[in-house]
């Protein structure tokens, strides 16, 4: 069996038939990490003897009869923006480098409840704040698919994790694009949710409004079932919606008159070639099967990039106003309190990060914050209005992941260069709908092109099913096996 490209769905046929057990299966992830790692950097603290425990209590509920549930006894990795009793939780920051939460946050309960093993926590730009994993202060992430270049990010350790073979599947977090972009840039599958869906509880806060957990897995149907297992309503998040299970797509995905939207904005600016020519293959297969497909404009794409790090760097500003070196973290040495204060966050944090800190201070400052912060709210209004009209004529949008394939180390020059990277996926958290990042196919250097379906609050069904359709499409019909 080769880890590398075996689905969570396969890794489950095996171990009900028998051919496995959980904890040969963690043994070979184990394996695996101890090949990889040197190289690929995904992990930022490992988990593997309690995985082991894990997975050996899974094999003898399997024999009892007794699991918790389908995915019992398959392993997980989780970005360490999100709080695991007892385990070291950074944010990829010098503030948190030796935090141990007393609390798991609510999707890792749901992880724990369901017999999944932990195997580590994944490496991401400081407080997932960058779409690289450059900006982490703990460590480099390299690409699977080419180590001279960036993972993606901010959940570059979680994306590597799953492309290298070394987790099935993994947990990220995506404000403005943290899961999709990484999942295109190694070449796995992304999801994120409509916000609301899965609990932000225990999720360290960059953008609150903007934040949520989503999966990544090699297939599809694995990113969706791991979605389905942490989903649901949770009492400690106010913004959690009401119960409602999470529907995956049907076991026969069909497109035929699914009503396809092309935004022209996503397509022309210059949009690199190959890119370009990924994306309508895509759309020309689906034409092919009966889908409609409609070009459409959303003109208000232009400002997305601009109103995104508005808004997210206010509410960074604020959530990032705990780490004093008193409630949380590194402390510095100083004659007075405030000293303490300033150098405790002069020393504990980025420069990326204290960039934002500034930028969202000022934008909500009095003075400013009519001219910026309240323009980018009214803008987001106005896009939300701008999606919803364009979802009464169409089912799902499809346009690319990122404007490029994964970049070198060090070629994102300045902080612009860098956030000009999400121009295609932050509008999908500024509007709360969902989105889905998938291969659809390689540039001429090999390197792996996503390709982005977004659809409205609670289409996850149906971006699930036009997705896993794609999948099949390019595996020759198989979207379980590679
Ligand atoms: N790259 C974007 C940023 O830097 C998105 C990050 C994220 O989704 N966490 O803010």
């Amino acid at each position: 069996m080769n880890l590398q490209t075996t689905s969570a769905v396969e890794l489950q046929r095996l171990l009900n038939d028998g051919s496995l057990s959980s904890r040969e299966l963690v043994d070979r992830c184990a394996e695996r990490i101890s090949d990889q790692e040197p190289s690929i950097g995904a992990f930022l603290t490992l988990s593997l003897d309690t995985a082991k425990a894990e997975a050996a209590a899974s094999d003898e509920r399997r024999r009892r009869g007794a699991l918790l549930s389908p995915w019992d006894g398959i392993p997980v990795a989780v970005k360490d923006n999100i709080c695991t009793r007892g385990l070291r939780t950074t944010c990829g920051s010098r503030m948190l480098e030796r935090f141990v939460p007393p609390y798991d946050a609510a999707v890792v309960e749901r992880l724990r409840t369901a017999g999944l093993p932990v195997l580590g926590k994944t490496n991401l730009d400081e407080f997932a704040m960058g779409s690289s994993t450059e900006n982490s202060a703990l460590q480099r992430t390299c690409n699977p698919r080419d180590t001279q270049r960036v993972p993606g990010g901010s959940s570059g350790g979680s994306a590597a994790a799953v492309a290298a073979g070394e987790s099935p599947w993994a947990l990220g977090s995506d404000t403005g694009g943290s899961i999709r972009q990484p999942a295109a840039f190694c070449g796995v599958v992304g999801i994120k949710p409509t916000y609301g869906t899965v609990s932000r509880y225990g999720l360290v806060a960059y953008a609150s409004s903007l934040d949520q957990i989503g999966t990544f897995g090699r297939r599809v149907r694995d990113a969706a079932s791991l979605l389905q297992l942490i989903a649901g309503h949770d009492a400690r998040d106010s913004t959690s919606l009401p119960a409602e299970t999470l529907q995956l797509g049907s076991d026969d995905p069909s497109v035929r008159g699914l009503r396809v939207g092309l935004p022209l904005e996503y397509l022309e600016h210059g949009l690199n070639a190959e890119i370009h020519q990924a994306v309508m293959d895509a759309v020309r297969r689906l034409e092919e099967a009966g889908a409609v497909v409609q070009e459409l404009r959303l003109p208000l794409t232009d400002y997305a990039v601009e109103t995104y790090y508005l808004i997210a760097t206010a509410e960074a500003s604020s959530n990032l106003a705990r780490y004093d070196g008193v409630r949380y973290g590194y402390r510095a040495e100083a004659d007075d309190s405030r000293g303490m204060f300033e150098m405790s966050r002069t020393e504990g944090f980025g420069d990326e990060v204290k960039r934002r800190i500034m930028l969202g201070t000022y934008a909500l400052s009095a003075g400013y914050y009519d001219a910026y912060y309240k323009k980018a709210q009214q803008i987001r209004t106005m896009m939300r209005r701008e999606y919803e009209s364009a979802f009464e004529q169409v089912d799902v949008l499809l346009t690319p992941t990122s404007p490029t394939t994964a970049f070198a180390f060090g070629d994102k020059s300045t902080p612009l260069d860098m956030y000009l990277q999400d121009i295609f996926t932050v509008t999908s958290n500024l509007v709360g709908i969902p989105a889905v990042s998938l291969p659809c196919g390689e540039d001429s250097h090999k390197l792996p092109i996503g390709l982005q379906i977004m659809g409205p609050h609670f289409s996850e069904a149906r971006l699930v099913e036009t997705a896993e359709w794609l999948e099949r499409q390019r595996n020759g019909g198989d979207s379980h096996d590679l």
